[in-house]
């Protein structure tokens, strides 16, 4: 392991079961790989925007840089805290907002003191009021995405990872979200950045990752790794319908383990 990079992924792969068509009941299940062969290191403070079509395994990464999920073979290596901001992001829908921060923070194994300073910051950066004091499920997606911001920041955590989070809610809390990532990225925190937003990505972040497939495509500086990305994009949609169709089953079945 090399001590230069705060994230190290050696030929990572991510495997799920899928589910049968079948309805046999010993018929045996398809294995899949939601990530194949990864290899990637990353330095500190590196701001990583990682590009994908739907379902090449931008979330499955997350989950793993993350700490969520672990990898089915080969090897991670994280030296920092990371906290992961997502749509659904470990919310537990019957506690209330606050219940959220302590349990988060107990599972953590932080002071009392240290999750009072927190409770303290979200309420300031969520600005949900006495929704503070509902449960979850009573949050609108915007209500949610607010508290799970709030949450990951305030831990001050050394990687922060961004999955999607912020194209949902209201748009004044997105820009404020976006003016909080632009304070972090100066301030020596490693980000990886996942947006529906090519442009935003392109804007906010300097290195880039592509994966396609399962499979890493290309690692590099961001702007050329989004020109390639959008050049594979544009090149998909000349196609025809048919040759669309047998493009994604041709990828699809590279993902099946054999
Ligand atoms: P992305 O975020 O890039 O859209 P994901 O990482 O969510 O892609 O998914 C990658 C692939 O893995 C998809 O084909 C998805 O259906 C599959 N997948 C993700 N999570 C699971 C799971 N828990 N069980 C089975 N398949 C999964
Ligand atoms: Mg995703």
């Amino acid at each position: 392991m090399n001590e230069k990079y705060i994230v190290e992924f050696k030929n990572v792969d991510k495997i799920y079961k899928l589910e049968n068509k079948s309805k046999r009941r010993f018929a045996p299940k398809k294995q899949f790989y939601a990530l194949k062969d990864v290899s990637f290191n990353i330095k500190k403070g590196s701001i990583v925007g990682i590009l994908g079509t739907n379902g090449s395994g931008k979330s499955t990464l997350s989950n793993i840089l993350a700490g969520i999920s672990s990898p089915t073979n080969g090897s991670v290596s994280i030296r920092g805290e990371q906290a992961l901001i997502a749509i659904k992001a470990g919310l537990n829908n019957q506690l209330t907002g606050l219940e959220n921060i302590k349990v988060k923070g107990a599972l953590l194994g932080l002071s009392k003191k240290r999750i009072q300073e927190i409770t303290e910051g979200v309420i300031e950066f969520a600005e949900l009021g006495e929704f503070l004091y509902q449960p979850v499920k009573k949050y609108s997606s915007g209500m949610k995405s607010r508290l799970g911001f709030s949450i990951s920041i305030c831990l001050d955590p050394d990687i922060i990872i961004v999955d999607e989070a912020l194209s949902v809610g209201d748009k004044a809390f997105a820009a404020k979200c976006m003016d909080k990532m632009n304070e972090l990225r100066t301030t020596g925190k490693t980000i990886f950045f996942i947006s529906h937003s090519i442009n935003q990505i392109r804007e906010f972040c300097e290195d880039g990752i592509w994966i396609e497939g399962g499979e890493l495509k290309a690692q590099g500086k961001m702007q050329e790794i989004a020109d390639l990305y959008e050049n594979y994009v544009e090149d998909f949609k000349k196609k025809s319908k048919k040759e669309q169709k047998q493009f994604k089953e041709e990828l699809f079945e590279e993902r099946i383990v054999k």
